[in-house]
């Protein structure tokens, strides 16, 4: 299967060539070209294990792996995770569900696109036998996913940056505790934002990204929303059959990353009803599918720092299905919103999504909500996807952290601070992070001193 950019502006790629490239050299984002239908195999996916089913999913987009060699990528992917069911889906109510997206090394859901998305670049290493640097700035969790998907690989190097002091103590620890001596926790003197800039010169950079095989580690990769796509399909087959056609997946949203997964898959025979966007009060996907206007504004840092974003990086995806499948569509309306900061749709057609959004204040008190009706203890992520539930529907509100990662903000709300077993083991274990200039010289430097394949 060939994968084209959502600008039409570069040639179409074979899988591995699209996950390797990631943003395409026009600036668009890769979509396969054709969706294909799996309605007429649902019954046969219904008793295979999580990584079964990944594989059968993957193989119909991933033709140029060979067969055999993408069901060990995929059956090593989802060995390091500590629940057998990898994503359980498990019932609170009447038509209520939650599924847990995480019992992977991190905690959090990125760790299904990232352990893949690890494997897939060790494996193209070892048949182009050639090394690989990986470089990222993260405000938190797709480093720490990132970084565990590589840890110790031969031929690979990961360098994160990450705003010093501004990260969760834990998610620090999940990064600067690993012991790899392939893993460079690089904590800038900074925001965000000044590393992510940093960053963006230095991609800019085609000298120095080929020299040290360079890739970026972000939200848009093709393969992240494919390996995502697996997750909804496996809780599906697991609702009884009277629910599935009246399931709303409710996805605590940021870039639109995870949501997006889920409406492909839906395009792709799979009968969901619809999908709730749960934004925090960074809302411009809330305004967006409640107005038909795309604005961007402020960050405003919340309980759920995941979700804290200004653009929705992979909202560019659904653009395209939007405006019919038309790149010069998708080059005038991401034209108009980089010069004017806003786009507003006519007549916005928002398919089958719907959208909330939390504030801080209401995190907290769904929280305690949470706990008191069902017993069960919602990460402020995971809060957000139980503002409003639709009576009508078989809601799967999806658990995208697990509350361990927020102690502090779990015991403000119900007195009951939870943990888990590998966060306890880190404690232990010295951080070990180089402490830089969030500049690209500096930043730069540091790759060369330390790159793999020099
Ligand atoms: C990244 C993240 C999100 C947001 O996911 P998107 O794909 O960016 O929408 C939500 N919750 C947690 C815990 C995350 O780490």
């Amino acid at each position: 299967m060939k994968f084209l950019s959502t600008r039409g502006q570069t040639p179409a790629l074979g899988f591995s060539d699209a996950v390797a490239t990631g943003l395409a050299p026009d600036g668009g984002l890769y979509l396969p070209e054709t969706l294909p239908d799996f309605s007429g195999r649902l019954a046969a996916f219904e008793k295979l294990s999580y990584a079964e089913l990944c594989f059968e999913f993957l193989r119909v987009f991933a033709t140029d792996i060979p067969a055999d060699t993408l069901r060990s990528i995929v059956a090593a992917s989802y060995t390091r995770f500590s629940d057998p069911a990898i994503a359980p889906l498990k019932p609170l109510a009447k038509n209520l569900y939650v599924l847990e997206l995480f019992h992977g090394p991190t905690l959090a859901f990125k760790d299904f696109a990232l352990q893949l998305l690890g494997n897939l670049y060790a494996h193209q290493c070892e048949v182009r036998r050639q090394t690989i640097n990986v470089l990222g700035a993260t405000s938190g969790d797709t480093g720490a996913a990132a970084i565990h998907g590589l840890i110790g690989r031969p031929g690979t190097a990961i360098f994160i940056t990450y705003p010093d002091g501004r990260v969760s103590p834990l998610q620090e620890r999940q990064m600067a505790c690993t012991g790899a001596d392939n893993v460079f926790a690089l904590a800038v003197d900074g925001t965000f934002d000044d590393a992510q800039a940093a960053l963006k010169e230095i991609f800019a950079d085609q000298e120095f990204r080929t020299r040290h095989r360079l890739s970026a580690v972000n939200s848009i990769n093709l393969a992240r929303v494919l390996a995502q796509c697996v997750y909804y399909l496996h809780a599906w087959l697991r609702l009884p059959a009277s629910e599935r056609g009246n399931v709303e997946f409710v996805v605590p949203t940021g870039n639109f990353g995870n949501v997006l997964a889920g409406w492909m898959l839906q395009k792709m025979g799979v009968p969901i009803r619809g999908f709730r966007v749960a934004t925090n009060q960074n809302d411009i996907l809330h305004r967006l599918f409640t107005t038909g206007e795309y604005r961007v504004g402020d960050v405003q840092p919340s309980l759920a720092p995941s979700m804290d974003i200004q653009v929705a990086s992979n909202f560019e995806r659904f653009i395209w299905f939007a405006v019919g499948r038309d790149p010069e569509k998708v080059r005038a309306v991401m034209a108009e919103f980089k010069r004017t900061g806003a786009y507003r749709f006519e007549n916005f057609n928002r398919d089958t999504f719907s959208a909330s959004r939390t504030t801080d204040a209401e995190i907290a008190a769904i929280i305690a909500r949470v706990y008191r009706d069902y017993g069960y203890i919602a990460d402020p992520h995971t809060a957000c996807g139980f503002k409003e539930l639709a009576p009508d529907r078989v809601n799967v509100v999806l658990a995208t952290a697990s509350p361990a990662k927020f102690p502090d903000t779990i015991r403000a709300a119900i007195g009951v601070e939870p943990t888990d077993p590998s966060l306890e083991v880190l404690k232990t274990k010295p951080i070990v992070k180089h402490r830089i200039p969030a500049t690209p010289a500096a930043i730069r430097a540091f790759i060369d001193a330390r790159a793999v394949g020099r």
